[in-house]
């Protein structure tokens, strides 16, 4: 187990409600962005003197913006059907982790400055005045939301906790406080293109070496291709498939399916990047900016389609926004989904028989699939309602033998948080990290006795760092995560070019020319 500074949450047989500790979390906030990492963004560098004021300004901004905003704010009765199930509240006891409390922080300061009741007797109906005490509140726990969603499922009412969530940020933002990992993250994608800071030339080295470790292994030469003008597809994958374990497995299998399809494709320097940290930080702006390389790279390279490698919070923005934030993209072939994600292309694949799966492949392994938030509560897949549930599902057990669901309330529409995501997947919040885990973990660890389970898969990038990071308090090794598209990888029967020799029929980059 690895040695924590702080208690690791015990994993019980069935879930409990646990006991209110207040204040249990009051010590964790994350590293406040330096002016370096703030300006860049359009924000001021530190606290700005009228900070109240311009908070005040810009709530009303937002509320007026997003309607749905003041709904949400307007409309909590104070049920209490969303306290127990936030992630952040189960792992750590904080009170003020539980929905509802968040929410309130916000609700509070938007009561006593944006309603009639709120400004005459504030008492009476729970307004607050905003003070530097009540904006540390704010980025302390507005930094332990991961903008999951799980709440907004059971609230009578539908009241989106990420969405205040987002706000909040984005108003600290604009007066000077911001977090240095969202902000320091987004800059370098806006530079650079992705969120590692990866350079054009240490993409190229990685994808070569990659496609030698293919060869040697399988005998098979399967092109990795980067800025190719003129392919079909052009994907979109997060920076950490170019690196991370088990990230890199699943790039090689989409490589092997593009490969065995016959489907030319290609990846861009320009738009190395999935991941979308705009939507975290509540930014259109810089979420648009973001989005406009990859409309920028498609245009370039003169693609037919773009699709979508394994990251949740990329899918969402892409499902969700991509089109309005970037479009129209009326010069991509309209007879496929703009923009589509890997999942729903391989599963089309297996599905017409283009590819061939020897399910023996990962006979070593008995899996169980993890719905990453954003994917299973703020997007679909396919054509039919439930789409995201079921077709990641298909694919690994077309894909494997062995194959078990974890507990109903922590899958699907249900899932729980990996405890890392909304931006909180940094070091100087591993405590946090950790014990939001816990209600994943203990779903985990149940079937892990009950199945035999050896190995979970997931479909985003920052779900897999984090589960690699954590398991190892709670008992599990590191690469007990796996990539979905590592299991197609390990059973995909590759055929085509062998030993090198070139067979134009199953070229990957024929007819196209390296930008
Ligand atoms: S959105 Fe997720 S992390 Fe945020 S309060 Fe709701 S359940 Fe908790
Ligand atoms: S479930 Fe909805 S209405 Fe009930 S307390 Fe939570 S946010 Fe308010």
């Amino acid at each position: 187990m690895a040695v924590a500074k702080f208690e690791v949450p015990e994993l019980k047989e069935y879930p409990i409600i646990p006991k209110l500790k207040k204040g249990a979390m009051a010590h964790s906030a994350p590293y406040v962005a330096k002016e370096k990492f703030q300006t860049p963004l359009g924000y001021p560098g530190e606290l700005i003197d009228n900070w109240k004021e311009v908070a005040i300004e810009k709530m009303g901004e937002l509320t007026n913006k997003y309607r749905s905003l003041s709904v949400y704010l307007d409309s909590c009765v104070k049920c209490g059907a969303c306290t127990d199930k936030c992630h952040y509240y189960l792992g750590t006891t904080d009170p003020k982790n539980m929905p509802v409390a968040r929410q309130d922080l916000f609700r509070k300061v938007y009561r006593r400055y944006y309603t009639l009741a709120g400004k005459l007797a504030p008492k009476l109906v729970g307004a607050e005045d905003l003070t530097e005490e009540v904006l540390d509140d704010w980025y302390t726990y507005f930094h332990q939301c991961s903008q999951c969603r799980r709440c907004s499922v059971y609230c009578p009412y539908g009241i989106d906790t990420a969405e205040i969530s987002m706000a909040a940020r984005e108003i600290m933002d604009t007066v000077g406080k911001g977090q240095k990992y969202c902000n320091e993250i987004i800059s370098k994608a806006q530079i650079l293109g992705n969120n590692l800071g990866l350079p054009e030339p240490a993409l190229v080295n990685t994808l070569e070496g990659l496609e030698e470790d293919i060869e040697e292994e399988t005998g098979v030469v399967v092109k990795m291709p980067l800025d190719v003008k003129g392919a079909d597809v052009l994907l979109i994958t997060p920076s950490a498939d170019f690196f991370a374990e088990p990230h890199i497995d699943g790039l090689i299998g989409y490589a092997k399916v593009f490969h065995e399809a016959g489907i030319s494709w290609t990846m861009s320097s320009y738009a190395s990047e999935a991941a979308n940290f705009g939507m975290f930080i509540g930014s259109y702006e810089n979420m648009q900016k973001l989005a406009l390389r990859i409309r920028q790279a498609a245009l370039d390279l003169g693609v037919k389609r773009i699709v979508f490698g394994e990251c949740g919070h990329a899918w969402r923005v892409a499902y969700s926004f991509l089109n309005t934030l970037a479009g129209p993209f009326d010069f991509l072939d309209q007879n496929y989904p703009v923009p589509q994600h890997i999942c729903e292309v391989t599963h089309g694949l297996i599905e017409d028989g283009s590819i061939k799966l020897d399910k023996s492949g990962n006979d070593h392994m008995t899996l169980t699939y993890h719905d990453s938030c954003n994917v299973a509560r703020a997007s679909r897949m396919g054509d039919k309602p439930g789409g995201q549930f079921t077709i990641p599902r298909d694919i690994i057990k077309a894909s494997c033998n062995n194959y078990y669901d974890m507990p109903e309330h922590s899958i699907k529409e249900g899932t729980f948080c990996c405890g890392g995501g909304g931006g909180l997947l940094t070091d100087d919040l591993i405590e946090l990290r950790v014990k939001g885990a816990m209600p994943r973990m203990q779903a985990l660890k149940q079937v892990t006795e009950q199945n035999g389970v050896t190995h979970m898969a997931a479909i985003c990038a920052i779900c897999k760092s984090q589960f690699s990071k954590i398991f190892p308090y709670y008992d599990f090794e590191m690469d007990q995560i796996v990539s979905v598209h590592q299991l197609v990888s390990n059973a995909i029967v590759l055929t085509g070019q062998t030993n090198g020799e070139s067979d134009d029929e199953d070229s990957t980059s024929n007819d196209v020319e390296t930008a």
